[in-house]
């Protein structure tokens, strides 16, 4: 089916943060997807920085990277992953880009004189981003989601665009607002008012939703929804249980139960069907079968209590254990914790180590340690981007004898720079472009763990780095036993190295974690977990 005018579904959320309003809109995309419309996601993120780049994954969780090179918000990797669709840079706005063009508008005298103000000139900025997404290819339905709560004064500007949006295109819109139903479980009962004042407030700037997500801990039962509907001025259709649940992949399948599909497409006038969400389910069971033998994967971190800070990493473990018929137990390690009481307390056990990517000095030496504890014990281990670093300081400190190697992000002053800045980038960094980021190509040397993965020779991965492999050290290490089985494919670049004299002892300088999605596992998540589970 391929709709004319494109339909633009709005998703905001109420009463609380973080009730999931990025998973909500994932799994709307996938069911309308399944519907057999096209569907892109977008999210609007109100805080003034540019992107999520320079912050901390304390304070925002992992920074998610499209194919064109952007950093994004996590949610795009859960909008990629449910919806299997690769986003781009125009996927996630924030307020800091729109202010930022604004201003560089008013700089160059494109408003003409005018009086530069939110309402107009912000909110029509908003408004080309909704429809931005749209540039290069149709779409049937755009899904936006609003970051933040009805309230947030951060988040004014993007509704009363939306306000407006809905009135030029009456009939092609929907409203969805996600909000919690409380249970108190003293007296047993569902508490509605906060969400009857949060669909006040968002009626008060103008906006009525259509449907209303009930997050609750429990089913929310008919008579609460007529309750709802009635206080909210909705259907009762239109009310939704959106109960917790145990898995994140679980809520495409509780919405389909809840009809959230076939509402939405009575609302915009299109005809539905019933969707078959059998290999999803099927994804979805076997995660959780308790038959399933269980792999123990340490992730060797810095920030430990924060699993968001790891999200594709850990979701791209969940695939490439319902891949390989095992069940996953992710043990956390904090790498500090490692610097100070050894890799043998925190390790013991793991059927295979994944240290992921980061910045800054903070933790690293108890990184190297645990690439040292796999390669060792022979363990499987799988570097991410700075965990190839890790491998690479360990094996040249450890394996070729080289004293005090390190990567010049920590140690400037190192006698053995194994990984460096290239030649040329150290031009570009006066000009401040030096992170690669985004799809890059990467050439696979056959007979290689790396080639069993994938069964191509060349693939495209996404990048978000700085360092790089120095290309003087090459020699030494392949005498040392470490295959370069990925590169550039004008071989300057090393992408991939594996530890030959080990079972599985794999780096790579890209991210798959990002590519990965359900029945689609990353090759190199698959290849590593299929190593853990012959362990
Ligand atoms: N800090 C390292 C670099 O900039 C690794 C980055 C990462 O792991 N994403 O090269």
């Amino acid at each position: 089916m391929t709709v004319k005018e494109t339909k633009y579904i709005f998703i905001t959320g109420g009463v609380v943060s973080s009730l999931g309003k990025g998973i909500a809109a994932a799994s709307i995309g996938k069911l309308l997807e399944k519907q057999g419309l096209s569907v892109t996601i977008q999210k609007f993120d109100p805080y003034l920085n540019l992107d999520p780049g320079t912050m901390s994954p304390y304070q925002h969780g992992e920074v998610f990277v499209t194919e064109d090179g952007c950093e994004t918000d996590l949610d795009l990797g859960h909008y990629e992953r449910f919806v299997d669709r690769a986003l781009k840079r125009v996927n996630n706005v924030t307020s800091g880009m729109i202010f930022w063009t604004v201003l560089q508008k008013e700089r160059k005298g494109d408003y003409l004189g005018h009086t530069v103000q939110i309402v107009p000139h912000v909110t029509n900025e908003i408004k080309e981003r909704i429809t931005a997404v749209l540039a290069e290819q149709h779409f049937d339905v755009v899904i936006t989601e609003i970051g933040g709560t009805i309230g947030d004064i951060e988040s004014a500007p993007f509704l009363e665009a939306i306000r407006q949006f809905h009135s030029k295109h009456k009939g092609d819109c929907l409203q969805i607002h996600l909000t919690l139903v409380p249970y108190l479980k003293t007296n047993g009962e569902f508490k509605t008012k906060p969400t009857q004042h949060s669909v006040k407030e968002l009626r008060g700037i103008g906006i009525h939703p259509d449907i209303i997500l009930c997050r609750s801990v429990k089913p929310v039962n008919d008579e609460l929804k007529e309750k709802i509907a009635l206080f909210c001025d909705v259907e009762k259709e239109s009310v939704v249980s959106a109960v917790d649940v145990h898995n994140i992949y679980e809520v495409p399948v509780k919405f389909k139960e809840e009809r959230v599909d076939k509402v939405i497409m009575q609302k915009l006038n299109l005809e539905a069907k019933e969707v078959d969400l059998k290999e999803w389910i099927n994804f979805v069971e076997v995660l959780e079968d308790p038959s399933l033998p269980l792999v123990t994967v340490a992730i060797v971190g810095k920030y430990t209590n924060l699993a968001d800070a790891y999200i594709s990493v850990v979701e791209a473990l969940k695939h490439a254990v319902v891949e390989n018929g095992c069940r996953l137990n992710v043990r956390w390690v904090n790498s500090e914790r490692i610097e100070k009481y050894g890799a043998d307390k925190y390790l013991e056990g793991v059927d295979g180590i994944v240290v992921p990517g980061g910045f800054g000095n903070r933790g690293i030496e108890g990184k190297i340690s645990s690439a040292q504890y796999a390669r060792e014990k022979d363990i499987p281990y799988l570097g991410l981007c700075l965990g190839m670093h890790m491998t690479v300081i360990e094996i040249a400190r450890n394996v070729l004898g080289l004293k005090g190697a390190n990567s010049t992000e920590f140690d400037l002053e190192t006698a053995y720079p194994v990984i460096d800045f290239l030649p040329e980038q150290r031009d570009m960094k006066k000009k401040g472009g030096t992170m690669r980021l985004g799809n890059y190509p990467c050439k696979i040397v056959g007979n290689t763990k790396l080639f069993d993965a994938y069964n191509f020779r060349e693939v495209q991965e996404r990048h978000r780095h700085r360092y790089e492999f120095n290309n003087d050290y090459r020699v030494p290490f392949e005498k040392a036993g470490v295959v370069f089985s990925g590169t550039s494919p004008d071989d300057r670049l090393v992408e991939v190295i594996e530890f030959t004299k080990q079972k599985w002892h794999v780096a790579c300088q890209f991210h798959p974690e990002f590519k990965s999605r359900p029945n689609k596992s990353a090759p190199l998540f698959k290849g590593f977990i299929k190593a853990v589970k012959n362990r």
